[in-house]
């Protein structure tokens, strides 16, 4: 496999972000992201200026953060070419986009924050809907505002790295819930906007510049076949990396604490190898669940149906598991949240 490690959810000036992709493709390659998956608000201009490809060593790819006409219900789409009716309801355009071949996440589910009247919360209303592929469950932006307060704005404007913990609780709660029912792919996202903004009332500051945000909460997208660097195959690349979310073979993981690549966490049986996000078929008596890090002594955690079941501390893990279930693992440095696999399913 060859291993690729994305940030999604960025917005430009297409929308309410305050670079331009270039700008911010520059920031990606300097600190070592390999993909950047733009999302401007419910539009796809940027596309359609061309500025989908490669910038140095970085592949930016251009998707939407669609929202219905009363800014509720955010919805991180891709793979589509065209955006749609504002007056469409939620369900209508999660539904629109698997129909034109797209995918796409609902993004910050539970989302509550308070402290800033200018940026209230989207949470995520209209659950009639089960036509979409994931959930981004942990959301930079989202996680760092929620913990805001008076006392610990100027140490978390300062700090906005180490203020940002874990993902969202009910976000992986409905995430491993639905995960008994169908592939339901995680994802997090930076919701990167670089805001300018008057903060203290003296000096305007940028919350946050892109370069710091693309050094946390990453995706790291595993593709069957490397990325070419050619312009004219940006068809090829993006058919792969689309191919790879939408089939849950990625995995979540905060940068700020290591580089994880190198991470995987399979399943062996009958001989066969299964990926993060596929099905072992039921008939199977029993399988190997294997994980493997880089050189980071860690905690690693299984979890079952969404509860945590067993800890092995060290570089790799073994277990040999009978029960039925959805298993996805967890892996800590210093009880620190570090990674956060995708589920593979054995019912
Ligand atoms: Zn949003
Ligand atoms: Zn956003």
């Amino acid at each position: 496999m060859f291993e690729y490690s994305s940030v999604i959810h960025v917005h430009s000036k297409y929308s309410d972000g305050s670079g331009e992709i270039p700008e911010i493709s520059r920031y990606a390659n300097e600190v070592g992201v390999d993909i950047v998956l733009m999302t401007d608000h419910n539009t796809l201009r940027p596309l359609r200026d061309g500025l989908e490809g490669w910038y140095g060593s970085t592949l930016v790819l251009i998707g939407t953060e669609i929202n219905d006409q009363k800014n509720q219900n955010h919805y991180l789409a891709f793979g589509i070419k065209n955006t749609f009716d504002n007056r469409l309801s939620a369900a209508e355009y999660v539904k629109r986009v698997k129909e034109e071949g797209g995918i796409g996440f609902i993004a910050h589910p539970f989302e509550k924050r308070n402290h800033m009247k200018e940026h209230p919360p989207y949470p995520w209303t209209d659950w009639t809907t089960d036509d979409y592929d994931g959930i981004e469950i942990w959301n930079h932006m989202s996680e760092w505002m929620e913990g805001l307060t008076e006392q610990n704005k100027y140490q978390r404007f300062v700090h906005p790295l180490k203020t940002v913990e874990r993902p969202n609780e009910e976000s992986i709660k409905l995430w491993d819930k639905k995960a008994l029912e169908r592939r339901v792919v995680g994802i997090a996202g930076v919701d990167a906007h670089a805001y300018k903004q008057n903060v203290f009332g003296f000096f305007e500051v940028e919350i946050f510049p892109y370069k710091v945000l693309f050094k946390s909460l990453r995706t790291n997208i595993l593709l069957e076949q490397p990325l070419i660097r050619e312009p004219d195959k940006l068809e090829h690349n993006k058919k792969l990396v689309y191919e790879a979310l939408r089939g849950g073979r990625c995995y979540i993981t905060n940068f700020y604490h290591a580089d994880s690549k190198g991470f995987r966490f399979f399943a062996e049986a009958d001989g066969k190898v299964f990926l993060m996000g596929e099905s072992i078929p039921s008939k199977i008596k029993e399988i190997r669940l294997r994980v493997n890090l880089p050189e980071i002594i860690s905690e690693i955690r299984l979890i079952k149906n969404g509860e945590h079941v067993d800890s092995i501390i060290g570089t790799e893990a073994l277990w040999q598991i009978q029960n039925k279930g959805v298993y996805r693992v967890e892996v800590f440095i210093d009880n620190n949240p570090w990674i956060y696999s995708n589920h593979i399913r054995f019912l």
